[in-house]
């Protein structure tokens, strides 16, 4: 790799940090420039290393500078970038039957981020509900610490006040159910609900996983009340738990499934997974999207779901989440009492969490300044909720790297624990 050749531009300094860049305040003022990227490394504009254990918030699966995926997107560019969805292409086409070919779905609405996606499955439950059922039973149900997007509809079911607050009133007929609750669920849910949305794993909020029970749970009243059972599946969906599909691991048997973040390999693209039975129901207009489902991205997909959905690399990143488990297992025991302390694994599959607890001084501070020396240890790490260190790196990554990163992450937090 060569080094970096930017040394000057304004406004960045030595470790690669751009200060006050006119991009809004809401993602700080104070922002890592990277300039590219190889497997799992990374490197800013001053030429510093980092191992990525965030993949761009678990988007980059396959890792960086994968000839296959530019040989893709530049070979379609040539021939046609867009179309609009007046027409389609064989990418798009070729795409969509793989989606749905890969469980109880007969269409896919191809969207462009995590939140359009969940957009258009609470769209599509309510169209449902109103054309099968009739008035009255337009109500969703979400879960304590949920994170489902930042628009207007899918921030309506994400009920942390933080993200809603600036922006309320947001879309009414929401209610919200303690996670992993079967009690709470079917004390709360009745024939006033058109849905359910939720994660397998709660990616923002904190990575708790799905229990069985729950799962069943969901199920069963789903058909009770013939709702649509939403899995949110746009961080846990794609290999990243090691199964294509995270609610296969815990017996959830959902009627839409919608993805987004790794699905076109770093470019935008979503899908929202329809059973027949709300495609039967759809007329010419009642939804769309300009840009969803373009040639470039699906066909770049394409080659993203060969890869993922290929029985022996889904066993690999199982092997290699339990290998990353236990290795997060070792650094909790040896931070399990003192100051600062780590006091449980969670997730699954390549997207794990550290709990964190400290005893004095401000817990989101120390957030803040672990991200900031493990960046400077050179390894990349997310957070998840209040006090989780999250872990999601590339489906790619091997063993010796996943050593590689828990070393470095040792080391930031004896640098901050000392
Ligand atoms: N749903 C889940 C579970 C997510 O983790 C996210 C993003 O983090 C979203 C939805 C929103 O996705 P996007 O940022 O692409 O709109």
């Amino acid at each position: 790799m060569k080094s970096n050749q930017s040394v000057g531009i304004t406004g960045i300094d030595a470790e690669g940090i751009a200060h006050e860049p006119p991009l809004p305040k809401q993602y700080g003022t104070e922002l890592l420039v990277l300039k590219e990227g190889k497997g799992v490394y990374l490197w800013d504009v001053q030429g510093n290393k980092y191992l990525d254990f965030g993949s761009g918030i678990a988007v980059n699966a396959m890792g960086y500078g994968v000839e296959e995926i530019a040989r893709i997107a530049a070979e379609q560019i040539r021939k046609i970038v867009h179309t609009s969805n007046l027409y389609t292409t064989e990418p798009t086409l070729s795409l969509a039957a793989k989606l749905v070919a890969s469980g109880p779905f007969q269409a896919v609405h191809f969207g462009n981020s995590g939140t359009e996606a969940n957009e258009t499955a609470l769209k599509y439950a309510r169209l449902y509900a109103k054309r099968k059922r009739g008035k009255g039973h337009h109500t969703f149900l979400t879960f304590t610490h949920a994170f489902h997007g930042r628009t207007m509809g899918a921030l309506s079911v994400t009920p942390t006040e933080a993200y809603r607050e600036p922006f309320e009133p947001l879309v009414p007929g929401v209610e919200v159910c303690p996670y992993n609750d079967v009690e709470a669920l079917k004390r709360i849910v009745d024939d006033r609900f058109a849905g359910i949305i939720v994660e397998v794993v709660q990616g923002e909020g904190g990575l708790e996983v799905m229990r069985p029970e729950f799962a069943k749970a969901l199920n069963e009243i789903r058909d009770t009340y013939d709702l649509i059972l939403i899995a949110d599946e746009v961080q846990t969906g794609l290999g990243r738990t090691g199964y294509l599909y995270a609610s296969e691991a815990v017996g959830l048997k959902p009627d839409i499934i919608t993805l987004a973040k790794p699905l076109a390999g770093g470019l935008p693209l979503s899908a929202t997974l329809i059973p027949e039975k709300i495609n039967a129901l759809l007329r010419v207009g009642d939804h769309g999207s300009t840009f969803g489902g373009g040639p470039v991205t699906t066909a770049v997909a394409s080659y993203l779901w060969d890869t993922v959905s290929n029985p022996s690399f889904l066993k690999e990143v199982q092997e290699k989440g339990k290998f990353l488990g236990e290795l997060l297992e070792a650094l909790r025991e040896e931070y399990s009492s003192g100051a600062v302390r780590l006091t449980r694994v969670r997730g699954m599959g390549l997207l794990r969490g550290l709990e964190v607890e400290v005893e004095e001084g401000d817990l989101g501070d120390w957030m803040k300044q672990i991200l900031q020396v493990a960046r400077k240890e050179g390894i990349l790490v997310l957070r998840s909720g209040k006090n989780v260190i999250r872990i999601a790196p590339p489906l790619v990554i091997s063993r010796k790297e996943i050593e590689e990163g828990i070393e470095t992450l040792r080391r930031a937090l004896k640098s901050l624990a000392s």
